[in-house]
């Protein structure tokens, strides 16, 4: 299918302001980043009195911490380039995960209960010419991010966040008593912290893996038992429909929701800087190989799309600055394996609005940074992103990524549910990662010719170390 084609599709379904959006994430993309007007800023310098205690650039998913800074009393800005708390996605995670949403008092449970919109007996797993895993307990809750992110706004309104809608943070500088913002309706401002939620188009944004991810809510796709169609209970999480093509390992994943709907999405895993990645064109194959996933005459109802960045562990991640303060996808600190940046937020978005306020009482001129927080299974899952993100490109090997999935994932189900469940959570213990390790390299001796012939050298070092130093723990 042509790019212009993917495009019509997209616009008709999703609107022409929706279509801009996905030509402009492609545009940044392909400039590595958005490109920033040169603004002479005035860094506050010690004695100035900051305009607000946290300016918050974008109002997506990390809005979430803006009602609980105004709870502590904080004065809060947020501002986005579109319109603050429209969801651009839809979402699942583990039930757990919600458990936050209630402690951090921004929802009660009653509300909570109405935002998910599916819940299932259990999610799979399944590689082309493999065989199917099954697992309890991991993204069986489909969320409606739109409304999770409207009561958010609601609440942030109410406790008197001030939010500015369609008006984009262009340029930012660091003084010792705060960072001076400029706006791109020309105003400039200040905030004792300034925390870049901007996603994967900050600049700030460096990770070293993206994950080029699109589709959306589908309607008519066939109900039924058989691989190639829904099951309204069962969540897939990762499916294969062939080996390695143009270069990438394409990947399915299918999340019943209301009732006749189904959210679909195609995506692969990519170095940060690689050339070449468009959601439009992924979009052209979304629609062509459909039918190779799935049975129906489907019909897209709503498109959502994006490029969710990955850090692999394997060198500098995006770094934060002592009153610049990164969350969600411009620190990428979620899994660089399952790129589950809502589970990741709803984990860890209470505690980054403790230390995000400590940092703000914190006196002119001292340092403030923030902790982004890390887990530990990350620095041995990074290296296996690495490893997806980079499959062999001979036409004779194109099975070989698919083929190592599989054995991982037979793996991970002999493990049983509470290992298989705890690595998609990121919650797997460094004993067990190593023992899933060790069999999937006994069973598959050239996985670690795989790895270590694939790795650059610095990151081999470093990969290396940890894998060592969590064996040495284990045993
Ligand atoms: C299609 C898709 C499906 C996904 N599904 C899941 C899932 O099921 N489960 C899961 O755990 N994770 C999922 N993720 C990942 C998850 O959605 C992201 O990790 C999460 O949304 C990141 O939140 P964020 O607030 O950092 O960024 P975003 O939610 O992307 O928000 C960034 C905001 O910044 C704004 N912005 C951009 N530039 C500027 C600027 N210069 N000034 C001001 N504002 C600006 C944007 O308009 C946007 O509103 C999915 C991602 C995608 C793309």
């Amino acid at each position: 299918m042509r790019n212009d084609e993917a495009r019509r599709r997209v616009r008709e379904a999703g609107g022409e302001e929706l279509c801009e959006r996905l030509v402009h994430l492609d545009a940044i993309r392909a400039a590595r980043a958005e490109r920033q007007p040169t603004i002479e800023l005035t860094r506050p310098d010690e004695g100035t009195t900051p305009d607000y205690d946290v300016v918050i650039a974008g109002g997506g998913l990390w809005l979430l911490v803006a009602p609980l800074l105004a709870a502590r009393g904080l004065s809060v800005a947020v501002f986005d380039r579109a319109r603050i708390g429209q969801a651009h996605r839809e979402w699942n995670c583990s039930a757990k995960e919600l458990a936050p949403l209630v402690s951090s008092g921004l929802l009660r449970e009653d509300e909570v209960e109405r935002l998910v919109v599916a819940r299932y007996d259990h999610g799979v797993c399944r590689w082309h010419g493999g065989g199917t895993y099954p697992v309890r307990r991991v993204l069986d809750h489909a969320v409606d991010a739109g409304k999770l992110l409207a009561a958010v706004r609601a609440l942030a309104e109410a406790r008197g966040v001030a939010l500015h809608d369609r008006e984009a943070i262009v340029a930012h500088g660091e003084g010792p008593a705060g960072v001076a913002l400029a706006t791109s309706a020309g105003a400039t401002l200040s905030a004792r912290i300034f925390v870049d939620a901007r996603g994967a188009s900050s600049p700030l944004a460096t990770a070293d893996l993206v994950c080029p991810t699109v589709g959306g809510v589908l309607s008519g796709l066939e109900e039924g038992e058989a691989e190639d169609q829904i099951r309204p209970d069962v969540g897939e999480i990762l499916a294969t429909t062939e080996g390695v093509e143009e270069g990438r390992q394409h990947i399915w994943e299918a999340f019943p929701g209301k009732s006749g709907e189904v959210t679909v999405y195609l995506f692969y895993y990519a170095l940060g800087g690689a050339p070449g990645a468009s959601l439009v064109s992924l979009y052209a194959r979304f629609f062509e190989k459909m039918s190779a996933y799935k049975r129906g005459d489907f019909r897209l109802v709503r498109p959502t799309f994006g490029f969710i960045p990955g850090w692999s562990r394997l060198g500098p991640g995006p770094a934060h600055g002592q009153r610049v303060v990164l969350v969600g996808d411009a620190a990428a600190r979620h899994s660089p394996l399952t790129f589950c940046g809502f589970g990741s937020a709803l984990r860890s978005f209470e505690g980054v609005a403790a230390s995000i306020t400590r940092a703000a009482e914190q006196p002119e001129g001292r340092g403030a940074s923030v902790s982004p927080g890390d887990a530990p299974i990350h620095k041995g899952t990074g290296a296996l992103a690495w490893l997806m993100a980079t499959p062999p490109k001979e036409p004779a090997r194109a099975w070989e990524l698919n083929d190592l999935l599989d054995t991982a994932f037979a793996t991970l189900a002999d493990m049983g549910d509470e290992a298989y469940g705890a690595l998609l959570r990121d919650e797997m213990s460094a004993k067990d990662f190593v023992r899933f390790l060790r069999t999937v390299a006994g069973k598959r001796p050239r996985v670690y010719r795989d790895v270590l012939g694939r790795l650059r050298l610095f990151g081999l070092g470093r990969w290396g170390f940890s894998v060592a130093r969590e064996l040495l723990r284990a045993s």
